[in-house]
This record gives C-alpha cells, sequence and structure tokens, in this order.
C-alpha cells in the first residue's frame, strides 16, 4: 500500500519548502524505502517553459523532456527519484484536462465544478505517479502558501485524499515561520497558530510541523506550538538556518523525523544510514581544503534561483576536489560597458550560461574570448557553447560579423542557425529540442577523459544549432567537435585546441549533477580552475 506525505507551507513563501521536502525524501530513503515527489503549483501557465527566469527562477528539464519547477532539481539532486513530466502539475494542466473531457463529452452532460471534477484530476495524478514509480511514498509539495485563493483547489484534493487512502496511509506536514523579533528579543508563534488555524478550516489537521526559525526553540515555545496548534510536541520539528542545503536531511534525522513518519504510517524499515551522504558532501562542504573564484557570467545573475542547477553543479564541482567554489555572478552587460578586465582578472574559471534573446550576448562573447586568450578554464552551456563557437569565427576564424540567427536573422556568417525543419514552428511553447539525446564522445577528445566513456545521454533545452556549413572553417582553426548527436549530426561538444580546459555544451550538464556525484564537466572544470588559481598566486 503507498503512503503519502502532503506538505504545506505557511505564513510566507521561499521558506524551503522545495528543499525540506527533498530532505524528507532523503531521510525516508536512507531508511531502505523508495521514494518519489511530486511538486504541485498553483499558477495557471501549463508549464514554466515559457516564464521570464526573473518571474520563475530556473526551469529544470527532465529526462523526458518536461520543462518543470525547480523544485524538481532539489528532488534528484537529494534523492535518487527520477522525475517525469507526470510529477509537476500545475492549476493549467489540470483545467486543460478538465476542459478538454469536458468537450469530448466524457461527463455526460453533468455540470462540471471545482468539486468533484477539477479535484479528481488532481487525485489521479497523484495515483498514476504513485503506480508509475512503484514508491513505497510519495511525497508531494504544494506550492503557494495556505491562504492563498489559487492553492485551494490542490489543498480540497490532499484533504479528499485521506478519505480515499485511509487515514494510516496519508500524513499531512506544514512548513511554517516562527520570526525572531530583535527589539523584543522574543520568538512569536503567533503566525504559526493561525496558519494551522487556516489550514483547518480547509480540513486539514496537520500530523507535523517544520519550524523554520533564526533561534533554536526552546521546549518551553515547543509545548506552546503544540497545544495551540493541536501537534504532538515531538512532531514540532525545528528547522534552524544552515550553513548549507545539505545538512538539512541530518537535521530532520536528529528530531527523529524520519522516525515519527515511519511510526504514523506503521512501517518497519532498516536503520538509517546518513553517513556516506555526512561523510561525502556534508563533511567537505564545512572543512574544504581550497578555494576557488569562479565567475558565472549571465543576465539573469540578480537572482538567486535563475541559475539555481548551476550554482548547485558548481558546488558539487567543488565537493568533488575538496574546494569551496566562490562564485562572482557578472551581469555581462557590465561587461559590455567596462571591458573583461576589470571584472573577470580575478578569477580562476569562467562560466557562461544557457539563455535567450540578444541583450546581453556581446558581453558574454567578450568574456569568452577573455577566457580563451588568456588560458582560464571556460565551461559553456547551451547558449554559452553558441557563444563560444560566435566568438571564434569573429576572431579566430576572420568571420567578423559571424552571429546566430536567433540574434541577426540575415547575417553574413550564420554559424548558429535553425534547421531547415525548425523554421515551420509558429508557437513558441513547447517547440525546442527537448530532453535527453544520446550524444558520440570523440576517443581522446577532454570531453573522453572526464566522461571516461564514449557515449553518454544529457538534457537539451534550446532551439538553434551549430551550422554544420562552418564546421570545417572552425577546425581548421583549432575547434574540436568532440561530442555529437549521431542521428542528425549535430554537434553537442566543442573544444579549443592548446587550451588547458574550453569545453562548451549544446545540453545541459548541470541538471544531472549531484552533491555525491558532482558531473564530469563540472568536476574538471573546478579541477582546472583549482590548477589555474596555483599559478595566479
Ligand atoms: N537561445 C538558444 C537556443 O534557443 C540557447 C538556449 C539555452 O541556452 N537554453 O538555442
Amino acid at each position: 500500500m503507498t503512503k503519502y506525505i502532503f506538505i504545506t507551507g505557511g505564513v510566507i513563501s521561499s521558506l524551503g519548502k522545495g528543499i525540506a521536502s527533498a530532505s524528507i525524501g532523503k531521510i525516508l530513503e536512507s531508511r531502505g524505502l523508495k521514494v518519489t515527489l511530486m511538486k504541485f503549483d498553483p499558477y495557471i501557465n501549463v508549464d514554466p517553459g515559457t516564464m521570464n527566469p526573473y518571474q520563475h527562477g530556473e526551469v529544470y528539464v527532465t529526462e523526458d523532456g518536461a520543462e518543470t519547477d525547480l523544485d524538481l532539481g532539489h528532488y534528484e539532486r537529494f534523492t535518487s527519484a527520477q522525475m517525469t513530466r507526470f510529477n509537476n502539475v500545475t492549476t493549467g494542466q489540470i483545467y486543460n484536462a478538465v476542459i478538454s473531457k469536458e468537450r469530448r463529452g466524457d461527463y455526460l452532460g453533468k455540470t462540471i465544478q471545482v468539486i468533484p471534477h477539477i479535484t479528481h484530476e488532481i487525485k489521479e495524478r497523484i495515483k498514476k505517479v504513485a503506480a508509475v514509480s512503484r514508491a513505497d511514498i510519495v511525497i508531494i509539495e504544494i506550492g503557494g502558501t495556505v491562504g492563498d485563493i489559487e492553492s485551494l483547489p490542490f489543498l480540497e484534493a490532499a484533504r479528499q485524499f485521506r478519505l480515499d487512502a485511509g487515514c494510516e496511509n496519508v500524513l499531512y506536514i506544514h512548513l511554517t515561520l516562527i520570526p525572531y523579533i530583535k527589539c523584543a528579543d522574543e520568538i512569536k508563534t503567533k503566525p504559526t497558530q493561525h496558519s494551522v488555524g487556516t489550514l483547518r478550516e480547509i480540513g486539514i489537521e496537520p500530523d507535523i510541523l517544520i519550524c523554520r526559525t533564526e533561534k533554536a526553540l526552546s521546549d518551553e515555545v515547543k509545548e506552546k506550538i503544540s497545544l495551540f496548534c493541536n501537534v504532538r510536541k515531538e512532531a514540532v520539528i525545528e528547522a534552524k538556518d544552515v550553513a548549507s542545503i545539505y545538512q538539512v536531511p541530518s537535521e530532520f534525522k536528529n528530531q527523529i523525523l524520519d522516525e515519527i513518519i515511519l511510526s504514523h504510517f506503521k512501517l518497519i524499515s532498516r536503520l538509517s544510514n546518513l553517513k556516506e551522504w555526512e561523510k561525502n558532501v556534508v563533511e567537505r562542504i564545512i572543512n574544504p581544503e581550497d578555494r576557488v573564484a569562479i565567475a558565472v557570467v549571465g543576465k539573469y545573475v540578480g537572482l538567486q534561483d535563475a541559475y539555481k542547477s548551476i550554482y548547485e553543479s558548481l558546488a558539487h564541482g567543488g565537493i568533488h576536489n575538496n574546494a569551496k567554489v566562490e562564485i562572482k555572478k557578472i551581469d555581462s552587460e557590465e561587461i559590455e560597458k567596462d571591458g573583461p578586465e576589470k571584472l573577470l582578472s580575478e578569477v580562476s574559471g569562467i562560466l557562461v550560461p544557457g539563455g535567450f534573446g540578444y541583450r546581453g550576448i556581446e558581453g558574454k562573447i567578450k568574456a569568452i574570448k577573455f577566457a580563451r586568450e588568456n588560458n582560464i578554464p571556460y565551461l559553456g552551456l547551451c547558449l554559452g557553447m553558441q557563444c563560444a563557437v560566435i566568438e571564434f569565427a569573429r576572431n579566430a576564424c576572420g568571420m567578423k560579423s559571424a552571429n546566430s540567427t536567433e540574434f541577426k536573422l540575415k547575417t553574413k556568417y550564420p554559424v548558429i542557425s535553425l534547421l531547415e525543419e525548425q523554421k515551420r514552428v509558429k508557437n513558441l511553447g513547447g517547440t525546442m529540442r527537448l530532453g535527453i539525446y544520446p550524444c558520440k564522445i570523440k576517443k581522446g577528445a577532454l570531453a573522453y577523459k572526464l566522461y571516461g566513456q564514449g557515449l553518454i545521454y544529457e538534457r537539451h533545452r534550446h532551439r538553434y544549432e551549430l551550422n554544420n556549413k562552418y564546421r570545417s572553417a572552425l577546425e581548421k582553426k583549432g575547434m574540436i567537435f568532440s561530442g555529437i548527436y549521431p542521428k542528425n549530426n549535430l554537434v553537442e561538444i566543442v573544444e579549443l585546441k592548446g587550451h588547458p580546459y574550453f569545453i562548451a555544451a549544446q545540453f545541459h550538464p548541470e541538471f544531472k549533477s549531484k552533491p555525491d556525484k558532482a558531473h564530469p564537466l563540472f568536476r574538471g572544470f573546478i579541477k582546472a580552475a583549482l590548477e589555474k588559481s596555483k599559478c595566479q598566486d
């Protein structure tokens, strides 16, 4: 019998519900249970694919090519659950499905309503993921904050789910904030009481409270929360701010959250095994032997969430090499104004991430030229590869006006362009090369050394490709095409002859990196940057 955990959030957003959910997944997995996770997003967009990163943060791409919420990235990094397009559900998808059924006549003339039709559709999604994943426990994170109008149908579905699946098979966890009021030197439980009250009005009584707090919760405070919120005292879990998100599973385990969950479900399992994680991830983050500065040159550097998986992957590269990675977030438009020397002289590695549109492109190209000419390790991701090709064409192959047709439709040297068959596509939503594709790697190339194999699978999210017409011209001047998608003969990885570490990929390696298993391109990048930093000292 599958067990279900619903995780709601109270008081304010951005409390780290995604990390809390992923960490709960981790501690349950460490007890030998198979888990999977789902995210419900109450917005009306069908998926975040067309949203501005400043609105939504990164778009996380799954193996099967779905454009999803970035919390799915946390789920994959913390657990071994594999996310699919069914693990992220939005209001847009639910209404889309219900309206299509109504138009087809599936409801046999009934009036279609939020209850029961919308809630039924939501519950069906959960059951489908449970069936396909064959997980022992399905963890469902409900986006938004309790009290929002938008998330009501999801909360109602969560309430009904206990009736359908049985009390002993469903558990509700509420993540809340216990604010510290500085001038009174006191922490306050009132917002939590109100938030739990609102949840109860909907018909959900939380079994466990996870309390985000700056200060430790005294026994007295825990008792008060327990009494007012009707939650057992030991089920009031303290979630104090920690130095690294990867410490959260241990914080939970130390408060026997895994035991509390398992005893609710009456599940018996092996003892917890978080030792490896604590040794290989947490210990290394807390006590790094080295440090290295890396520049991320992008256009959404103002928002922490916009390049989430990239920042995490850099940290993973650091964990692997026993070094702390100091990330310098550099707005590529600043490089356009001030030149690369001023902003990039102090770093030992340069990364240009993915992106869309022309703004900031010339700054990225300048940063790449700086990396190429000064032997600074460079890692280009998607757009970061396309810019590397444009830069090399312009500055090493004499094609002064080389460009991507994304930025200049009529250009003399369209080194990056759409494939013929793509030119007919009109809609922006869902028209990209998405999800995993195989890539063959050239023996002897840097990529081969890094991956240690000749065939890899990586995730994509882009429309434009390297134009094969220019391959021989680029190759003559020292560009190496070390990774190819064999079926359509498309370039997936480029490198530069004679450079210590210049590697750029059309795909997104950042979606497959894990804290205890850093992605090969990030591992190698940080290693090369550390070597570079030794000669810079
Ligand atoms: N804008 C480029 C394309 O569509 C790159 C996309 C990306 O970096 N994700 O091909």
